[in-house]
C-alpha cells in the first residue's frame, strides 16, 4: 500500500519494535501494544544475543536451519544500526566463540567438526558475509589443540573443542537504544499495560477489511492492518483472527544470569554443545551472560497460552543462581572467577517459543531443527514467529517492504 495507513503492532519486543519503526518511517500511523509497562521488557531484553550463523544447530545435519538463519544474522548489524541510529560494534563480543563438545552431546565430535566446516563454507560463500558483526568472509573453524582445551577445562566430560567465528550482542544495551528510538518517533503511539486478548473484524473501510484490537484497555481501532508479534502470546490472538494453531510447538520459560564484575575477568565466550548444557558469554571483559539450561528452565508448555511463570522469592532466586554457577563451574572454572568479582547480578529471561518439542538431550527432538519460523499473511492480518532475536530485524524489514508494496 502506498497511502498512509493506521496499523496496530502487537508486542514491543525486537520484532514488534523493529516493525513499528520501519512502518512509521514509511509514513504510517502505528499503535504499538504491550502488556508490560515499558517496551522491550521481555525476552528481547534478557537473552544472550547470539547472532546465530547456524553453528549451534549441528543436530540438523541437513543444514536447513543454518541456511535459514544465515541471511537474518548477516543483515543484523546494518539493519539494527539503522533502526537505533548508532553503531553496535562496542556492544558485540570482541572474540570468536569457543564450542566445547560434551561426551553426551547429541552429535559426536567428528560429526560436529564436519558440520561446523559445512556451515563455515556457507558463511564464506554468502555475499553479505562481510557485514556480519565481525567480517566473516574468510570464516573458518579451528579445532582446539589438547593444550588449548586443557587451558579451558579439566572436565573429563569435554572431549573436543572448536574456535567458531560467531559473535553476540549485549541485548540490554540494544534494548535501551530501541526504547529511545521508539520515543523519538512521532508516528508511533505506545499502548502499554494493554494485555491483548483478541482481534475482531470492524466495518470495512473504503480500502477493505479493517480490524479492532481487544485488550485489557478496551477496544481500539479500526486499523487497516494488524501485525501480531506477541511471541508467547501470539497463537491465542491468531486463533481469534481465524488462524488456528498448526503443527507442534513448545513454550519454554528460561532464566539465565546477567552479571557485571568490578574488574575485567579473563573468561572467553564458551559454549558447551550440543544438548542441555550451558555457556558463558563475555561482552566486554566485565559484562557476562551465564546459563545452565536445566537449572534455568522453569517451564515447558505445549499449550496455546502457557500459564504465567511463578514469581520467585529471594530464596528461590538464590538457589537458581547457586545452581547455575555450580553446574557451569564444573566445566568452566572461569564462572567462579566471575562470581568472586561480582558488582551486580540479575536472574532474568523470558519465553522461548519454538515450532518443535522434546528434550535437548534427545537427538530426535524437533528442537534441534529451527528452520520453521517467519511471516504468515491472511489478508491484512499478519502474524510473525520471530524464531530468534537475531532474525527479527530482517523479518521486520521484509514485512515493512511487503506492506509498502
Ligand atoms: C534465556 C534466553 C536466551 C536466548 N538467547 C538467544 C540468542 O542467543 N540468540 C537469539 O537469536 N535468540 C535468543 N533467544 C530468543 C530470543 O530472545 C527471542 O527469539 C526474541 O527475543 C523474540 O522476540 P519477540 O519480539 O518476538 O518477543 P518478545 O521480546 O518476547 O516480545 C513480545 C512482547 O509481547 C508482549 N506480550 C506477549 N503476550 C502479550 C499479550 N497477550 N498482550 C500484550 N502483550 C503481550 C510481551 O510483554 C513482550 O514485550 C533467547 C531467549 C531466552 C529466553
Amino acid at each position: 500500500m502506498t497511502r498512509p495507513c493506521r496499523i496496530a503492532v502487537l508486542g514491543s519486543g525486537i520484532m514488534g519494535s523493529s516493525t513499528a519503526l520501519l512502518l512509521a518511517r514509511r509514513g504510517h500511523q502505528v499503535e504499538l501494544f504491550d502488556e508490560a509497562n515499558a517496551p522491550f521488557s521481555a525476552a528481547s531484553r534478557w537473552n544472550e544475543g547470539k547472532i546465530h550463523l547456524g553453528f549451534l544447530y549441528s543436530g540438523d545435519p541437513s543444514l536447513q536451519t543454518a541456511r535459514k538463519m544465515l541471511p537474518g544474522s548477516l543483515a543484523f548489524k546494518p539493519l539494527v544500526e539503522n533502526l537505533i541510529g548508532c553503531p553496535i560494534g562496542d556492544w558485540s563480543t570482541p572474540s570468536d566463540d569457543l564450542f566445547l563438545c560434551h561426551r553426551h552431546s547429541v552429535v559426536e565430535p567428528e560429526a560436529t567438526h564436519g558440520y561446523l566446516q559445512h556451515v563455515a563454507a556457507l558463511v564464506r560463500q554468502h555475499p553479505d558475509a562481510g557485514q556480519y558483526l565481525a567480517d566473516a568472509s574468510a570464516c573458518r573453524v579451528q579445532r582446539l589443540t589438547a593444550r588449548e582445551l586443557a587451558a579451558l577445562t579439566d572436565s573429563p566430560h569435554i572431549v573436543a573443542g572448536f574456535r567458531v567465528p560467531e559473535r553476540s550482542v549485549a541485548t540490554n544495551w540494544i534494548a535501551d537504544r530501541y526504547v529511545e528510538a521508539l520515543a523519538a518517533e512521532a508516528r508511533i503511539a505506545l499502548r502499554l499495560n494493554a494485555r491483548v486478548t483478541s482481534v475482531s473484524r470492524a466495518d470495512p473501510g473504503r480500502h477493505g477489511e479493517r480490524w479492532h484490537v481487544e485488550s485489557s484497555l478496551g477496544r481500539d481501532g479500526p486499523y487497516d492492518y494488524i501485525v501480531n508479534a506477541l511471541w508467547n502470546g501470539r497463537m491465542a490472538v491468531d486463533a481469534s483472527a481465524g488462524l488456528p494453531p498448526a503443527g507442534k510447538w513448545s513454550n519454554r520459560y528460561r532464566l539465565s544470569l546477567f552479571a557485571r564484575t568490578t574488574t575485567a575477568v579473563d573468561a572467553p565466550s564458551t559454549i558447551i554443545t550440543t544438548g542441555p548444557f550451558g555457556d558463558i558469554k563475555n561482552y566486554n571483559g566485565r559484562d557476562f551472560y551465564l546459563s545452565w539450561y536445566p537449572s534455568g528452565l522453569m517451564m515447558d508448555s505445549a499449550l496455546v497460552s502457557p500459564p504465567e511463570p511463578p514469581d520467585l522469592d529471594e530464596a528461590a532466586v538464590q538457589e537458581m543462581t547457586d545452581s547455575i554457577f555450580a553446574r557451569l563451574g564444573e566445566f568452566l572454572p572461569q564462572a567462579g572467577a566471575i562470581r568472586r568479582h561480582l558488582e551486580r547480578i540479575a536472574l532474568r529471561g523470558g519465553w522461548v517459543f519454538a515450532a518443535g518439542q522434546g528434550q535437548l538431550s534427545d537427538p530426535r527432538s524437533t528442537l534441534h531443527r529451527r528452520s520453521d519460523y517467519g511471516i504468515t499473511v491472511k489478508g491484512n492480518y499478519i502474524s510473525v514467529d520471530t524464531g530468534k532475536y537475531a532474525h527479527a530485524p530482517l523479518l521486520a524489514h521484509r514485512l515493512a517492504e511487503g506492506l509498502s508494496g
